[in-house]
């Protein structure tokens, strides 16, 4: 038997968001690899082996599954959102291009989920509805300096940022940081959405703007979208707000 990894992306929340095609390579996997939350949302099935990690093991956990996968098994990575995404099927790939030369004749397969901040962006309206980018605010694997430099290139540029790992215990600081960075290019008004933990049960979205956006209201779980200037917000009565991006640019930022 050929060796086979498969990387899924198992979306942002609970079983509705699994694509029926991550479904099916999970269910065809011999084992299982994975930081443990993540693993625990994929549906038990008997005789497959369970293999749980921490979640700054990211390299080890790729090597593991790459070398069980050389052995002749069928072998899943499972991520949150999309695995392509700040994500495993990074990892693995910068552990087959420094690793053994058999990790290369392996079948590589990566199974695309729906990443966190387009599952924010449909609870919020539209504020992806034009030019956007994503920037990673953890400082773990960059320096801060360039992800300021890329904060002001992007706000001078006129694009919606989604700011993944916004926030945790180690990093309590960068996002205060970012708003202020963003400030210096951007309306006070600008609209900010927070969203947490998006697709499960203790999801809530908030609608604010820049001036009064405070990193309090961010956690790990939270996506931050920071509006350009064409960024839009429509009041609605008794019903949350609409925060959309039209498709039509007209100002001029930088
Ligand atoms: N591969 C993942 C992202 C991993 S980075 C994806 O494609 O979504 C982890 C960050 O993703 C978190 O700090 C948070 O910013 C964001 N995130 C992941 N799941 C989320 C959810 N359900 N709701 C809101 N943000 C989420």
């Amino acid at each position: 038997m050929s060796g086979r990894l498969t990387i899924v992306g198992l979306g942002p929340g609970d079983d509705k968001y699994l694509t029926p095609e991550a479904r099916a390579a999970l269910d065809a996997a011999d084992a299982l690899y994975g930081y443990g939350p993540y693993l625990d949302r994929v549906p038990q099935r008997e005789g497959q082996i369970r293999h749980a990690s921490g979640n700054r093991v990211e390299g080890m956990r790729a090597r593991e599954a790459l070398n069980e996968a050389a052995a002749g098994a069928h072998v899943a990575m499972v991520s949150g959102g999309d695995p392509g995404v700040f994500a495993m099927a990074s990892a693995v790939c910068e552990e087959i291009e420094q690793g053994l030369e058999a990790w290369r004749d392996l079948d590589i397969v990566v199974v695309p989920g729906i990443t966190a901040m387009l599952a924010v962006a449909a609870r919020a309206g539209a504020p992806l509805g034009h030019d956007f980018c994503a920037i990673s605010l953890s400082d773990n694997l960059k320096s801060w300096d360039l992800i300021e430099r890329r904060l002001d290139a992007a706000a001078g540029a006129g694009f919606v940022i989604a700011l993944y790992n916004p926030i945790s215990k180690a990093r309590p600081w960068q996002l205060g940081h970012a708003f202020m960075r963003l400030a210096q290019h951007l309306p006070a008004t600008t609209p900010v959405v927070f969203g947490r933990a998006v697709g499960r049960a203790d999801e809530a979205v908030i609608v604010t703007t820049l001036d009064k956006a405070n990193e309090v209201t961010a956690d790990m779980a939270t996506l931050v979208i920071v509006g350009s200037p064409e960024t839009r917000v429509i009041p609605r009565n008794g019903k949350t707000p609409l925060v959309y991006t039209p498709r039509v640019a007209a100002k001029v930022t930088a």
